[in-house]
C-alpha cells in the first residue's frame, strides 16, 4: 500500500519535471527565435539588416533565375543626413531614419523587401519591371518634408538602381552596379535617382584596366618623382624641393597623381608607390643638399600608410640606403591622421623626428584643424593649403582668414610655407603677413629632376652661394621652454 503510494508520487513528480522542461524548452525555442530575427533585423526599424539582406538577394536572385522574372535593386541614400544628425541631434536622426523606414515600407508592393543597409543607407528588392516610374516614385516620396521636433526637414535622397539580368547577373556585381549609380545620382547633386548604363558600365572597366595597368607600373618604374621648387619668401630664392608623383603611362602620356594615388590608396599599393618615388627622389637630391643648394627635400605620404605599424621603420631604413641626410628630409602628412589612429600616428612621427626627420603638415586650413592635438607633436612645417591662397590679397576677408590661419600656425612653432602662390598680389601679401616660404606656379611648376637640378645650379651660379642655413633649434626643444 505505501509502496503504491510512493510510486504514485514518483510518477507525478517525473511528470512535472517534463512539464517544466517542455515549457523551458518551448521557452528557448522563443528565445531563439527572437534571437534569429534580432540577428535579422536593424534594431531602429525593425527593417531587414545587411546580413539578411545579403542572403535575402542571393536566395532571390536564384529564385529569379528558375522564373526568369527580372529584378530590381534599388539602393537609397539619404543626402544632407550628416548635417541633420549633426545640427538637430542623435534622437532627431534617430526619429528620421525611422520615418524613412516607415515609408519605404507603406510604398512596399507584395514580395518586396526593404532593408536598412547601416547608417542612412536603405535598399529595396523589387520586381525589374517599370523600373524608371518605382524609381521616380521613391525619389518623390522620400524628397517629402519630414516633421521632426515639431521642425519640418526634408533631407532629400538619392537612389541608384541596376536591374537582374539585363545589368548584372550576381548579387556582387548588382550591388556594386546599383551603388556606381547612386554615386552618379550624389555627384549631380542628390535628390535625384540614376540607374546603371553603358556609360557606367564603360568607366568601370577603364577604371579596371587602369587597376591593372597600375599594379604593372609601380614595379616597372613607370611613376617617377618630380620636384616643386620650393623658395625663400624673402628673396623667392629656390631653397627647397617637394617631390612629386608623376606617372610616364606608355600610351597615355604623362599623368597626374590625381588619376592615381587615390586609387593606389584604394588597392592597398601606395606604400609601394612612395617607397619606389622615395628612394630614387632621396638619392637624386642628396648631392644638391650636399653642395648646399638646397636644405629640404620634402616627401608626401599618405595618412593610410601612417596606420602601418612598420611604417617609420621602414621609411628610416630605406633613408639609411640613401646619401641623404635625415635633418634634410621632411614628411608631409595631413590632419587626416588625426581622426584616424592618432596614438599610431603619434609614434611615427617622433620616431621619424628622433632621428632627426622634418614633420610638415600638409593641406593646412582644409582639415579641422584641433590646434590642441597638434600642440603635443613635434611638427616643423606648417603648410597653408592653395584653396586659402586664391583670393589673398584680394578680397579682404579672405585676407583676414588667412591672417588669422597664419596666426594659429604659427602658434605651433613651426616655419610657414603657402602652397599654391600663382601671382604677385598673393606674394607680396603672404611675404608681408609672415610666411617663411612659398612655392606655387608663380615660382616654378612641377618638372623632372634634370630640369629642377640646372635651375638651381643657374641661380646658384647668378646669385652666389647661400648663406649657411642657421640651424634650428629642434622643435622639441622649443616645446619643452614654453
Ligand atoms: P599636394 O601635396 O598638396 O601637392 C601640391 C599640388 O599643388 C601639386 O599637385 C602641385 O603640382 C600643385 N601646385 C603647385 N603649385 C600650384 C599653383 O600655383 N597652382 C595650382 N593650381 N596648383 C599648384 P599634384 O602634383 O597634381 O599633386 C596632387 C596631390 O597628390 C598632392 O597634393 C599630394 O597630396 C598627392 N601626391 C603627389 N605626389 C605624391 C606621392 O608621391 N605620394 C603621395 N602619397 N601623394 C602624392
Ligand atoms: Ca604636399
Ligand atoms: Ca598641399
Amino acid at each position: 500500500m505505501q509502496d503504491d503510494a510512493a510510486e504514485r508520487m514518483a510518477r507525478e513528480e517525473v511528470a512535472r519535471i517534463s512539464e517544466a522542461l517542455a515549457a523551458r524548452v518551448d521557452e528557448l525555442e522563443a528565445e531563439r527565435a527572437l534571437t534569429l530575427l534580432l540577428a535579422r533585423t536593424d534594431g531602429l526599424t525593425g527593417l531587414l539588416n545587411r546580413g539578411a539582406f545579403t542572403a535575402a538577394l542571393i536566395d532571390r536572385l536564384e529564385a529569379a533565375q528558375r522564373s526568369g522574372e527580372r529584378l530590381a535593386l534599388f539602393v537609397i541614400d539619404l543626402d544632407r543626413f550628416k548635417h541633420l544628425n549633426d545640427s538637430l541631434g542623435h534622437h532627431a536622426g534617430d526619429q528620421l531614419l525611422n520615418e524613412i523606414g516607415r515609408r519605404l515600407k507603406g510604398e512596399a508592393r507584395p514580395g518586396d523587401l526593404v532593408c536598412r543597409l547601416g547608417g542612412d543607407e536603405f535598399a529595396v528588392i523589387a520586381s525589374g519591371d517599370q523600373v524608371a516610374r518605382r524609381a521616380a516614385a521613391l525619389t518623390q516620396l522620400l524628397s517629402q518634408g519630414h516633421t521632426i521636433y515639431g521642425r519640418t526637414v526634408s533631407p532629400g535622397a538619392s537612389i541608384g538602381v541596376a536591374v537582374y539580368p539585363d545589368d548584372a547577373t550576381d548579387a556582387v556585381d548588382l550591388q556594386r552596379y546599383a551603388d556606381m549609380a547612386l554615386y552618379r545620382a550624389k555627384s549631380a547633386g542628390g535628390r535625384r535617382w540614376s540607374a546603371f548604363d553603358t556609360d557606367l558600365r564603360l568607366a568601370g572597366e577603364a577604371r579596371h584596366s587602369l587597376e591593372a595597368e597600375l599594379r604593372r607600373a609601380i614595379p616597372a618604374g613607370e611613376i617617377v618623382p618630380w620636384y616643386q621648387p620650393v623658395v625663400d619668401a624673402a628673396d623667392s630664392r629656390i631653397v627647397a624641393v617637394e617631390v612629386l608623383a608623376r606617372w610616364n603611362h606608355p600610351e597615355k602620356g604623362l599623368l597626374a597623381p590625381g588619376v592615381f594615388v587615390p586609387l593606389a590608396e584604394e588597392l592597398g599599393l601606395i606604400a609601394d608607390l612612395d617607397a619606389a618615388i622615395f628612394a630614387s627622389a632621396c638619392q637624386t637630391t642628396a648631392p644638391w643638399v650636399a653642395q648646399g643648394l638646397i636644405d629640404v627635400v620634402s616627401c608626401n605620404v599618405s595618412p593610410r600608410e601612417l596606420l602601418d605599424p612598420g611604417f617609420s621603420r621602414d621609411l628610416l631604413r630605406r633613408l639609411k640606403a640613401t646619401d641623404l641626410p635625415a635633418t634634410a628630409l621632411t614628411v608631409e602628412i595631413t590632419e587626416t591622421f588625426l581622426v584616424q589612429d592618432l596614438g599610431l600616428a603619434r609614434r611615427h612621427i617622433e620616431r621619424l623626428a628622433s632621428k632627426g626627420v622634418r614633420i610638415a603638415l600638409d593641406d593646412f586650413g582644409t582639415g579641422y584643424s584641433n590646434l590642441r592635438a597638434l600642440l603635443q607633436l613635434p611638427i616643423h612645417t606648417v603648410k597653408l593649403d592653395q584653396s586659402l591662397i586664391g583670393d589673398v590679397g584680394r578680397d579682404p576677408r579672405v585676407s583676414k582668414l588667412v591672417r588669422a590661419m597664419l596666426a594659429a600656425a604659427k602658434s605651433l612653432d613651426a616655419r610657414i610655407v603657402a602652397e599654391g602662390v600663382e601671382d604677385e598680389a598673393q606674394a607680396l601679401f603672404l611675404r608681408a603677413a609672415g610666411c617663411d616660404r612659398m612655392q606655387g606656379f608663380l615660382f616654378a611648376r612641377p618638372m623632372p629632376a634634370a630640369e629642377v637640378e640646372a635651375l638651381i645650379r643657374k641661380q646658384a651660379a647668378e646669385l652666389g652661394p647661400r648663406a649657411e642655413p642657421v640651424e634650428e633649434a629642434p622643435v622639441t626643444a622649443l616645446r619643452a621652454r614654453r
